[in-house]
């Protein structure tokens, strides 16, 4: 339908399917790392110059746009974002079916260009529409916004709607390779891919194994709640009744329908996004075996301006494959901190002017920036602030930037915020404690290459993965964080970094007990490691931080990410099946 000459053969490699796709700081469609994940993967595709398409939500309104007021209480406001900058809007209009009506949808298009000029289309479905009625045409607007039937509808748009526009586009099921479903609220995809299986005259058993031979899922929510779970009575509302028969009994819980399970019982391959979480998702869903890829970061998009000077003077070849930044062990020390102290510096001045905290350039800063909920415990290192102010007197100074938003809904997040925002009144002295309002894409460059040691607290199993200390890795900023995500791999103490409490110390430990000797952990390693080194050896903590280039910039990028999805999934994807079908079982050797 469209020319989309890039497409050899017509055929497309991926169907990527997102509720959030970050791609630009001003774009506000996308919450966090799930949609910076999206983008960073698109921007990959187009690198490779894969035939790939992403398709995903218009999210009109966006997310959170946080204030916070003189009381430090979060004050949230729609995100508004001009599409017409970003977007161009294509000459047609497709229907999603719904029960009982159907609801028009636009498509808006935004092209990734890749390094060597590839392109990567990525598509915005938009609801807000005059033939639409009122409450349809919201559908579109806010991202994780409404009730639970609101976000049904949406998933509805995402996944039957993307696929009846795949189709629109030319590439019916027999053109597209793989459906790759970024997290479950894509899970529709692979209802609509059977549907068409079966109408097409095949069996039951014929028309999954079609699905399962192009349906990808990536899992990223470690907690049972994150998953999506909808009433039976909502969903034979709101779904063709012909498309609600064809659900399975698998995907059912407690009158439930869980789009996690959904996308389980349509997906050939399950992925998760680090190998710890890879047998925590294979816990939470018995029975089912999870591949793990481990997350990265797209290295052109989180690489500050200096350290891409630097790596382009030493290393050309690092654009092209960043695992070349293996080489950064030979730039020369000065150099590395030259570079870095720049960043600094002008995060620094960007806390002085939008904060009511004066930071100081030669201050050792720790940064933690992410969404805020109770699990990723960001008030972790606030505990005991008399201890804090005591290493700090007697070591060196300290500076703690934070930043994150809280979903609307979830006060106790809310009420986290609170809490930091009123220590960053309290001191003055040797701790510093600053919060910056509205953590987006833009910040997150600034904060994950401006501080000097990037800080993660999760309570253990409930990060999935973590993006944003690999980041700090592509700007040689050392991580110092509890064992969780990506981090047991791309940890060697006192090398790359430092860990938080013990590696093995799992839920098994009451909260409480947990937390206290986390808090215990993290301020002797402050005392007795960070702060000396910082303070007393300068050449040892350029070592970690050409070592936390070297060895994990190297590796967590979406770079190698895609690299391993090819290997361990989109093409075992096939093999599996064939043998599947020979009765034969094959061991992945890459597991
Ligand atoms: C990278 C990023 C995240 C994800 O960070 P985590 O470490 O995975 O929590 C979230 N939000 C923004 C704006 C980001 O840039």
């Amino acid at each position: 339908m469209l020319p989309l000459p890039w497409v050899e053969d017509y055929m497309l490699d991926i169907a990527y399917f997102s509720m959030e796709v970050a791609l630009e700081a001003g774009m506000h469609t996308y919450s966090g790392g799930l949609g910076v994940l999206a983008g960073d993967t698109l921007k990959t595709f187009a690198d490779f110059g894969f035939a790939a398409v992403g398709i995903t939500l218009l999210n009109e309104l966006g997310y959170v746009e946080q204030g916070i007021d003189s009381t430090g209480r979060q004050v949230s406001r729609p995100e508004l974002w001009n599409k017409e900058e970003y977007l161009t809007k294509l000459p047609f209009t497709i229907e999603v079916p719904f029960k009982g009506r159907a609801v028009a949808c636009a498509v808006w298009q935004y092209i990734v260009v890749g390094q060597f000029e590839k392109e990567v289309p990525v598509y915005f479905l938009d609801t807000h529409l005059p033939g639409n009625n009122k409450y349809d045409r919201t559908l579109t607007s806010h991202l994780y916004g409404g009730d639970a039937y609101y976000r049904l509808c949406q998933e509805q748009i995402l996944g039957l709607g993307g696929f009846i526009l795949l189709d629109k586009l030319g590439f019916g099921q027999e053109k597209v390779r793989i459906y790759h479903l970024n997290e479950g609220h894509a899970a529709f995809v692979g209802l609509s891919l059977y549907s068409q299986g079966r109408e097409s005259h095949l069996a039951d058993e014929a028309a999954i194994d079609l699905v399962h031979s192009k349906v990808v899922f990536t899992t990223h929510t470690p907690v049972m709640s994150g998953h999506d779970q909808f009433s039976s009575s909502d969903v034979g509302k709101t779904l063709p009744t012909k498309l609600f028969n064809f659900l399975p009994e698998e995907a059912f819980q407690n009158n439930q329908l869980c789009m996690t399970r959904l996308a389980l019982y349509y997906s050939g391959i399950v992925t998760g996004v680090a190998r710890s979480h890879e047998k925590t998702a294979e816990k939470m869903f018995p029975g089912y075996d999870v591949v793990s890829v481990t997350n990265g970061v797209y290295h052109l998009a989180w690489t500050h301006p200096n350290f891409k000077s630097l790596y382009d003077k030493y290393i050309p070849l690092w654009r092209r494959d960043p695992a070349f930044l293996h080489a950064v062990l030979g730039i020369p020390d000065d150099e590395i901190w030259a570079a870095h102290r720049s960043a600094k510096q002008e995060l620094i001045e960007h806390v002085n002017q939008t904060s009511s905290v004066k930071l100081a350039l030669d201050v050792c800063t720790l940064g933690f920036a992410r969404r805020v909920t109770v699990y990723k415990r960001p008030t972790l290192i606030l505990t005991d602030l008399k201890k804090l102010e005591k290493i700090a007197a007697e070591v060196g100074p300290l500076q703690i930037i934070f930043a994150g938003e809280a979903h609307p809904y979830d006060r106790q997040a809310i009420e986290l915020i609170r809490q930091i925002f009123q220590k960053t009144q309290q001191f003055k002295g040797n701790v510093k404690i600053a919060f910056l309002e509205d953590y987006g894409m833009g910040l997150a460059t600034k904060l994950t290459a401006g501080v000097d040691v990037w800080l993660n607290t999760p309570r253990r199993t409930y990060e999935a993965s973590g993006t944003s200390g690999m980041k700090a890795a592509l700007n040689a900023v050392p991580h110092l964080s509890v064992l969780d995500g990506w981090w047991p791999e791309g940890w060697v103490e006192g090398v790359t970094g430092w860990s938080i409490g013990s590696q093995i110390m799992r839920t098994e430990l009451d909260d409480q007990t947990g937390w206290g000797l986390d808090v215990l952990d993290l301020y002797y390693k402050l005392a007795v490691e960070i702060l000396p080194l910082y303070y007393k050896d300068r050449t040892g903590f350029v070592r970690i931080m050409k070592c936390a280039a070297a060895l994990n910039g190297s590796r967590f990028n979406t770079n190698r990410m895609v690299r391993d999805y090819v290997s361990k999934v989109y093409f075992p994807l096939k093999t599996k099946i064939s043998a599947n079908t020979l009765g034969v079982s094959v061991n992945d050797p890459l597991k």
